[in-house]
């Protein structure tokens, strides 16, 4: 394959553009949320971490990056200042526009990099609707939860820790973004009942003479006044860096992984084409 100038969409022109084409690449579209993440960390950081490992896994495949979509469905955080949340519907016209104006166009090979899981609805719907017209196989990358998975063991209770601005989100985005994150307003997590109900973290409570939680749709600012549900406190630049080298690696697996399986598939070819991968 040549040499390529950049692996961005946004920074090529339509002509650049319309000659990687006929090679049918992969593209990764980034999709977060603008949300209160703790009185520590940015409201964007479900949409730096996107970019951040969209941005390693196109640089080190043949994939290339969309410019992302930075507004998400956050209605547990929508109290906070800052935060904007869209209506899931939005997101899913939005999401599904976006994949629709590049398949008019020949592309057929997508995969998500969404850090937020109240845009996980939309994104599978969007997913489902492609498979059944055109269909379309799309992957998806959520780093935030691949992340909670390969970081275990740098814990001793990871339980006690994870969660939303908590660990290891706080560990990423200070390897990630020193800059963006204000460790003078760190804080641990203080739940305060302000309700009849007795949380655990997102939509659990306790059910008295039960260890199995209940489900009650509440949102943060009625239990967790700071907005974090986890411990930031134990958050390191170093743990941090561990978590770039294995979220990251696992993307560019995923990448690699996702292009090789359906590089020969006959849903990944634009209508009419040839087998073009052989052309190149
Ligand atoms: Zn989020």
């Amino acid at each position: 394959m040549a040499e390529r100038r950049t692996y961005e969409l946004g920074r090529m022109t339509w002509k650049e553009i319309e000659q990687i084409l006929p090679r049918n690449p992969v593209l990764l579209i980034p999709i977060g949320t603008v949300e209160e993440h703790g009185p520590h960390l940015p409201v964007n950081a479900d949409n730096l971490a996107a970019d951040f490992v969209a941005r390693r896994a196109a640089e080190a495949t043949d994939a290339y990056l969309v410019p992302a979509i930075n507004y998400g469905y956050s209605p547990l955080c929508s109290d906070f200042p800052g935060t904007i949340s869209i209506r899931p519907e939005t997101l899913t016209l939005l999401v599904r526009d976006v994949c629709g104006a590049l398949v008019r166009q020949g592309f057929r090979r997508f995969i998500f990099v969404n850090n937020h899981g109240g845009n996980q609805p939309s994104c599978e719907q969007v997913a489902r609707e492609l498979k059944a017209e055109h269909g379309l196989i799309i992957g998806n990358i959520y780093p935030w939860t691949i992340g909670y998975a390969v970081m275990r063991d740098a814990y001793d209770e990871p339980a006690a820790v994870y969660g939303h601005g908590g660990e290891p989100e706080t560990s990423a985005m200070m390897a990630m973004y020193p800059d963006d994150v204000v460790t003078s307003l760190m804080a641990s997590r203080d739940p305060v009942m302000t309700g009849p109900f007795k949380p655990r973290r997102d939509n659990l409570i306790e059910i008295p003479g039960q260890s199995v939680g209940g489900t009650i749709f509440y949102d943060y600012g009625d239990f967790f006044p700071n907005g974090t549900t986890g411990d930031p406190t134990q958050a390191s630049a170093e743990k941090g860096r561990m978590w770039i080298e294995r979220v990251v690696s696992f993307a560019i697996d995923f990448v690699k992984h996702y292009d090789n399986a359906t590089a020969a598939e006959p849903w990944a070819r634009r209508p009419g084409d040839p087998q073009v991968r052989e052309a190149d």
